[in-house]
Formats: C-alpha cells, structure tokens, sequence
C-alpha cells in the first residue's frame, strides 16, 4: 500500500516531481516546522513536489504588495510606485470582468496596507529606527547536523528599544494564526528562536513578540499578536527547536527505525505515498466495512486511539481519490466514469445583484465575508452592531497522544488467528 524509500510511485502527477533527502545532510524548511516538528520522519522520507497553482500565484501577488506596503509603513517618505499586479489566471470563481479585477487589485492592496500599518503599530511607542528587514533569509543555521532554512516574511528591528518582532503574511483561507504562548505558531516562534541565536545582540531587557496577519482567514481573527514576550520565552524556543532537531537527526540516521506520527498535520504532507501510518489505518477502516468490527463495540481507550490519528485516514482517502483521478485520466480498464450534469450556477454574481436590486428583491441578497465588507472601507461603528459570533469550535484531543499502537490493537484482535 505504501512504496519503499527507493521506489517511485507509478504515476505522478503533471508537473510533479519527487526530492529524496540526503540523509547524510539533513535539511528542514522551518515554513513545515508544523509537521517535521510532530512527525520527525517526514523530514527524511522522499517527497513528492507538485507544481504550485492558482492560488499560490495569487499569494505571491499578494505579498508583492504587502512588503512595498510594509515599507512605506515604516517609512513614510518611501516614493517608489507600485505598480499593482493582476490576478493570476484560473482562480475557482474569479470574477475575470474589469470589475472583478479592479475589486480584487482593492482588495490586495487594502490588505497589504492594513498588514504594514498594524506592524508599525507595533512600534509606534519608539523613538528610535526600526529596521524592517523583508523576506529576511536565514541558511547558515546548522543544529545537531540539520540544516534550518526560513524566509521570514518581516522581520522588525529596534536595537534602540531592545526589540525583536518576527511577522508572517498569510494570504490562503486555511488558518494559521499565531497561536499561544505555551504553544506558538511554530514558523514564527523558530525564527525569533533563530534570530536570538546570533542574528541580533541579546542584551538584558531585550522583548520579542510575534504576528500572523492573515486578512481572509476562514475563521478566527486575521491579526494575530503574540507581544511583548522575554528573551527567556525565546531561549525556551530554541530549547524546543534543538530537541526536535536531535529528532530529526536520529530519523536521518535510522529511517527504518523511526515511527511515523500522524496527526493533523498529516494534511497535505508530500510524504504520504511512502508512510506507513497511511496503510495501517487504511488497513484498520477496511475490518470495520468488512464487518470484522463496529465502531459502537470499541472501548474508550481504543476510541481516543483512532481519533487521535484520524487524519491518517483522511490522507489515505485523499490520496486514493487522487490515484483513481490519474487512473481515470489515463483510461485505465479498471475505472469507469460517471458523468452526472453539473447544477446550474450563476455565470456573473455581480450582474445577479443588478437583476435582484431592479426587481426590488433585495431581501434575496447574501451579505458577503465581513473581512470583505470592512475592506471595502464600511465604517466600523456601522458594522459593529451586526457583527456577533458564531458559537466556539470544540476540538477533542486524546489525553493520551497519539497511540498507533492502541489503534492498531483495536482491530487486531477481531483478525482470525494467525492473520497480520
Ligand atoms: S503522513 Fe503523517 S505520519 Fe506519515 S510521514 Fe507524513 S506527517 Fe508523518
């Protein structure tokens, strides 16, 4: 069900390609410190690169803006012009009209200007210069023989008031946010941890903080602050990022004997067609759809085992589907296709507004994103007062960790005597 190190899958996607770590130069990008952190093996098993999109193009606009307009937060006097980007072909529902285009160009610009002036408030207490560094590099950071490698997207200086703050600009609908204090975001937090280990003096008084800005999150507030912390928070951080490190290190010199842990941060992970967690719990989803056992017959512990590595399963079957997708665009014999007429969808939102509005059918009309509504300049006293929240997202955590081999158990003993 998974493939062997060494062994190619049978079909890659277009564009794709696979990058094989060199075990004997480690190397970890701290953008996926969220997965190589809690999953020490992905940082060496291969990986499978796909050609970025769309919206990955769009999020490249959109940072364009963002660090010209953190700048001339920083620097009023900064007199360089923009030119403003367009919006990259083959967005899902982009309205292409010059109407769309323009309203997006608002928007990008309107968010890149919220993210540099938020940043500067950050400093707006100092008398001294900030320094503002932007897509700050750092790639000569090697611990316990790993290479670290970040972009920071701003990285604020203060030498004068003593302080450090490390920000990301978010520009995809999947939150991120900054996290807590016991439990950073994990991209931002390496970085300062980075930063304070050399890059900047650490004199006594020094104070450290943190930002996420990330205006068309789905849930969640899209300016996300984590300040003023110390400059033992930040040696904590580097006492954290070293153990993961030494983690990674002993999965490069024994991948075989390294378990995989799933976990939410399963998603998405390039690692997926070579990990043994995937099959197992595929593996485990196949008893029950074959009777052996029920989910009503498990115990607790057996429960928390599986929830706690659900997102096993979840890769798996994203996976299949993708593999059943090639199967199909290669007209493999053993799929067939199909086809069920697509619902009917609205050709041009803008123009249904215009049609509902001359009808006088206004009560028809869905209000839009309220991050979209406050971009478009609606004054926030007159927004306040239809704004409320949507109730609390409860999230249920297995007090006992991931536990693959408790989930295993579980339906190990249904398979008749002598099975695997
Ligand atoms: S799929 Fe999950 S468990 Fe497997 S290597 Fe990736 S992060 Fe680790």
């Amino acid at each position: 069900m998974t493939l062997p190190a060494h062994k190619d899958p049978i079909d890659i996607p277009a564009g794709a390609r696979i990058v094989r770590p060199d075990p004997a130069r480690p190397f970890v990008a701290m953008s996926n410190r969220k997965r190589w952190s809690k999953c020490a093996l992905s940082a060496v098993l291969p990986q499978l690169k796909t050609a970025s999109g769309p919206p990955a193009e769009e999020g490249t606009a959109a940072h364009v803006v963002g660090e010209f307009e953190l700048a001339r937060a920083f620097n009023p006097e900064h007199s360089a012009i923009l030119a403003m980007p367009n919006p990259p072909a083959g967005l899902d529902g982009f309205d292409y009209s010059p109407r769309g285009c323009a309203d997006w160009q608002t928007q990008v610009r309107d968010h890149a200007r919220t993210y540099g002036a938020k940043a500067a408030g950050l400093f707006a207490d100092c008398t001294t210069p900030t320094t503002v560094m932007i897509e700050h590099k750092i790639e000569n950071v090697t611990i316990h023989g790993v290479r670290v490698f970040t972009v920071a997207d701003a990285i604020l200086w203060n030498e004068g008031a003593n302080r450090l703050v490390v920000g990301d600009y978010k520009y995809g609908r999947s939150p991120v946010g900054m996290g807590t204090v016991d439990d950073p975001n994990e991209q931002v937090a390496g970085t300062i941890a980075l930063m304070c280990s050399g890059q900047i003096p650490t004199r006594p008084g020094l104070t450290v903080g943190g930002f996420v800005y990330q205006p068309r999150t789905l849930f969640g507030e899209p300016w996300q602050v984590l300040a003023p912390l110390t400059l033992d928070w930040a040696q904590d951080q580097r006492t954290k990022l070293n153990r993961e490190l030494a983690a990674v290190s002993a999965a490069a010199a024994d991948p075989d004997g390294t378990a995989p842990t799933p976990g939410e941060h399963c998603k998405y992970c390039p690692s997926a067609r070579w990990c043994p967690a995937a099959a197992t719990f595929g593996d485990a989803a196949i008893s029950v759809e074959q009777g052996r056992r029920a989910v009503v017959d498990l115990t607790d512990t057996e429960v928390m085992a599986l929830w706690s590595a659900r997102s096993a399963f979840k890769q798996f079957e994203d996976d299949l589907k993708e593999r059943v997708k090639m199967l199909a665009e290669n007209a493999s014999a053993a799929v067939t296709v199909k086809r069920r007429t697509g619902n009917s969808v609205w050709s041009n939102p803008a123009s249904v507004v215009e049609t509902l509005m001359l009808h006088d059918r206004a009560d028809l009309l869905q209000p839009p994103g309220i991050e979209k509504v406050r971009a478009a300049g609606i004054p926030e006293d007159q927004l306040k007062p239809l704004i409320t929240r949507a109730p609390d997202v409860l999230t249920y955590v297995s007090v006992a960790g991931k536990n693959l081999d408790g989930a295993s158990a579980a339906f190990a003993k249904y398979l008749p005597k002598g099975a695997k």
